[in-house]
């Protein structure tokens, strides 16, 4: 509105007198100057997040799901938002997926709102107080916006710690800092209000739910089982809403099955930790292994440690971008690896090589920025270019020899 906002740089301004400072989760707060001035003017710096939940006593009556964690957080959020959805809870999905909750309608009484949380935007939060939260786990990632890995833990911690003492709060419990974080949860709580996931009582039923396959989305979906669960939903209902999630793009996302292969673009694991999952997602069939992975990017690690234990189900690795000789030195020893480049060269040898019966993924293991502008564009390409090679038959589906491997057999 004309005259109700004075545009200014927050770095020349006197900021003594502010209720706060509103920055996006995007801001570098451990070594940005405007922390240091915020600091000494005594004002508070907070995020979106921490509005909402400053306005969520003028809200009708209403609950909160907050989730965080590593990696999983926008698998286990969408899920949520379904399986309430799907038995007409109304409901609202935002934070750190789709649109900022700010910019959506507020829902009337009895609503539930799912929020996304990534560690930025918890640090920018100090009131929020979820009915129901979830920690997925904690693995390292963002390290150059922390003070080490413990400050990134404690960062994810402080989620849970926000909550009261008879609120719930469900743990990955698969790691040892977020197995830390739930035994000083519960230490603190009611009986059965800070519990570690329960993954065997669903395993059972997890052939039939087609985007939730692997270990991980295992735990995502015991995950939010155990949050909708605490919003009223019957296990029957929950079995109901896992079979029907649609799964979300760039994550182990089944893009087509063409001559027997499926193509998988898992763009989205932008790291050791989340690549190693979809690996582990396709074990080999009567011995054979089938994973052709294209991987490498912009490395977040020097390793791929986490991976690892999954290099048997890959018969043959791709290497792309800036991370590619690094890589292919970590695996020449375990499988035979070609030096691609380019994603399409990577896709072109993949498809030339694979046989009925193989998946080709792209699982990356890396950041998307030296050849994308970010994780999706990068899924994108790759799902172009399946399309686009696949269907005008520019490739061979035989299992050729001559395909340039830079190493010896698996
Ligand atoms: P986030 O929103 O936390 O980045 P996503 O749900 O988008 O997580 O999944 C990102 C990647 O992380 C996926 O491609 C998958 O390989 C991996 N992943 C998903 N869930 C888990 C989990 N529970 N544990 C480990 N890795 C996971």
């Amino acid at each position: 509105m004309a005259g109700r906002a004075t545009i200014a740089d927050p770095l020349e301004i006197d900021l003594v007198g502010f209720d706060a400072i509103i920055v996006s989760p995007g801001v570098p707060l451990n070594t940005h100057p405007l922390t240091e001035k915020a600091r000494a003017a005594g004002v508070p710096i907070i995020g979106d997040i921490e509005l909402f939940a400053l306005a969520r006593s003028e809200l009708p009556a209403h609950r909160v799901i907050g989730i965080t964690g590593t990696n999983g957080k926008s698998t286990a959020t969408a899920l949520v938002h379904h399986l309430l959805t799907n038995v007409g809870v109304k409901t609202r999905m935002g934070g750190n997926i789709g649109l900022p909750i700010l910019g959506e309608e507020p829902l009337e009484e009895g609503g539930v709102y799912v929020l996304e949380l990534s560690s930025y935007q918890i640090d920018l939060t100090r009131s929020l107080a979820c009915e129901a939260a979830a920690l997925i786990n904690i693995t390292p990632d963002h390290l150059d916006r922390y003070d080490g890995f413990a400050a990134y833990a404690f960062s994810k911690g402080r989620l849970l710690a926000m909550q009261g003492s008879g609120q719930f709060a469900v743990f990955g419990c698969a790691d040892a800092p977020t197995n830390a974080v739930q035994q000083a949860e519960a230490a603190r709580r009611a009986p059965g209000r800070a519990v570690c996931v329960d993954t065997h009582g669903w395993s059972q039923h997890q052939p039939d739910w087609p985007s939730l396959q692997g270990p991980h989305n295992l735990q995502n979906a015991a995950i939010a089982a155990a949050l909708v669960q605490e919003m009223g939903l019957s296990r029957e209902q929950v079995l109901q809403g896992l079979a029907t999630f649609p799964g979300l793009p760039h994550r182990m996302e089944r893009v087509v099955t063409s001559k027997g292969i499926l193509f998988i673009n898992d763009s989205k694991a932008t790291n050791p930790a989340s690549a190693a999952p979809a690996l582990a997602a396709f074990p080999p069939v009567g011995g054979r292994a089938r994973i052709h992975w294209i991987c490498g990017g912009l490395a977040k690690e020097d390793n791929l440690d986490e991976c690892a234990p999954h290099f048997g189900n890959v018969v043959r690795a791709y290497t792309i971008g800036e991370a590619g000789a690094m890589f292919a030195e970590i695996l020449n020893p375990h499988m035979p690896v070609e030096r691609c480049e380019l994603m399409a060269e990577a896709m072109r040898r993949a498809m030339k090589n694979a046989q009925d019966g193989d998946v080709v993924m792209l699982s990356p293991a890396c950041a998307s920025f030296d050849q994308f502008r970010d994780y999706e564009v990068r899924g994108d390409t790759f799902r172009e270019l399946v399309l686009e090679m696949g269907c005008d038959g520019d490739w061979s589906n035989g299992n050729s020899a001559d395909n340039g491997a830079s190493s010896p057999s698996a």
